[in-house]
């Protein structure tokens, strides 16, 4: 039985598509001459085969053909269908051969990154030494990475460079996911995973430390202990006394700090 014409989906509009991208195209993948609805549903089956060898990822720009969903032709990629005029997708980008009904996500291309992103083009930047874009509120305002983005999520593992979820760059300049860093930080863990430096500014529990330090004496056999410290935070090496509450950095006060063998002096 057909569905009441008012269920059917609106032509031209929202109706089409993927459960990624609504649009009225799928890809023809130039590594396994498969069709598949977008370069996600392509990667999340060819990385579901039975066997890990045949894992790949597609390469976007090695996109060619397309199909179209209206009327089912094959075609060169390109915004309307060659066939029946149909727009293929509000959003075209011949580059990446991407098409997306929803411009309410404000795509746009870099052309130094190569590939295309959302959130508006007027609050990026492309920092050439961390080789991606980033929320102009980090122009001038970001320790440089080389490649900084060219990494997993130090939590979640997944690729960061094309990632579709927010990143966070850190004081370090070290990057990984918005919502990842937040459960970090609700876990009580204020170090990035990947260099051990503080991630925010902790002077305000440095200075709690110092006060339970100074409240909690250590017993005679320990007083005159000394250990050597690699500080995380500004990298100094240093002997301090032992405490085992923390110890501190006697170079930046901060109690990120490791204990390390001590330095063997030249003889
Ligand atoms: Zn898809
Ligand atoms: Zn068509
Ligand atoms: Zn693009
Ligand atoms: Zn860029
Ligand atoms: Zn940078
Ligand atoms: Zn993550
Ligand atoms: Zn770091
Ligand atoms: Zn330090």
């Amino acid at each position: 039985m057909d569905a009441p014409e008012c269920e059917r989906p609106a032509f031209g509009k929202m109706g089409y598509g993927c459960k990624h991208y609504k649009r009225r195209c799928k890809i023809r993948a130039p590594c396994c001459n498969e069709i598949y609805g977008c370069r996600h549903c392509h990667n999340e089956a060819a990385n579901s085969l039975p066997n890990p060898a045949d894992h790949h990822d597609i390469v976007r720009h090695d996109v060619k053909q397309v199909v179209c969903l209206v009327c089912d032709t094959e075609q060169l990629a390109g915004q309307i269908c060659t066939n029946c005029g149909v727009n293929m997708g509000e959003y075209f980008c011949n580059i990446c051969k991407f098409y997306d009904d929803d411009i309410g996500k404000q795509q746009f291309h870099c052309d130094d990154c190569g590939i295309c992103r959302v959130g508006g083009r007027e609050n990026f930047f492309h920092c050439k030494k961390c080789g991606s874009c980033y929320s102009i509120a980090l122009r001038d305002n970001h320790m440089c990475v080389e490649n900084s983005m060219r990494h997993h999520c130090p939590i979640c593992y997944e690729y960061l460079f094309d990632s579709l979820q927010d990143t966070t760059v850190m004081k370090c300049g070290h990057t990984m996911h918005s919502d990842c860093y937040k459960e970090m930080i609700k876990r009580d863990k204020y170090c990035c995973p990947i260099c051990s430096k503080s991630v925010i500014d902790m002077s305000i529990t440095w200075k709690r430390i110092d006060e339970e330090i100074e409240a909690t004496a250590m017993p005679d056999d320990y007083r005159n202990r000394k250990v050597w410290i690699l500080c995380n935070d500004c990298n100094d090496t240093t002997e301090v006394n032992f405490h085992i509450i923390g110890q501190k950095c006697r170079h930046c006060n901060s109690y990120n700090t490791r204990t390390i063998a001590p330095p063997v002096l030249p003889q």
